[in-house]
């Protein structure tokens, strides 16, 4: 099972989704582990960064100047990603993010790329 195929199945069965009856026990734990998922992303976006940094000569400008274009492509300085947009290559309606497949035509969805999917 691919990553996209783990993703769906969690939100084909509920997985960690909190409902309108959840309580306030468990949104404040699904806060907890939503902040120490971002720390764990945190940290390793800084090793990655640190080694690459080291090996290939980057600087912080460029960085910061990527960060500013990648967040400018939605027209928008907000510190926020923009969600593409994926047309089918079968029938051309909008892809749905959240399935593996074609809602219109069944056509299997596939993978973009990593950050594509997490966005
Ligand atoms: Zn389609």
């Amino acid at each position: 099972m691919n990553w996209n195929e783990v993703l769906y199945e969690r939100c084909r069965t509920g997985e960690n989704v909190l409902t309108s009856e959840s309580g306030p026990e468990q949104l404040i734990e699904k806060v907890v582990e939503l902040e120490q998922r971002v720390d764990k992303l945190v940290l390793a976006n800084l090793a990655l960064w640190e080694i690459l940094k080291g090996r290939m000569n980057l600087t912080e400008d460029l960085l910061l100047s990527k960060i500013r274009e990648i967040d400018l492509r939605d027209g928008k300085l907000d510190g926020k990603i923009a969600r593409e947009v994926l047309h089918c290559p079968m029938c051309g309606r909008v892809m749905s993010t959240k399935h593996a497949q074609c809602l219109y035509c069944g056509h299997e969805k596939l993978d973009t790329t990593i950050y594509y999917n997490l966005a």
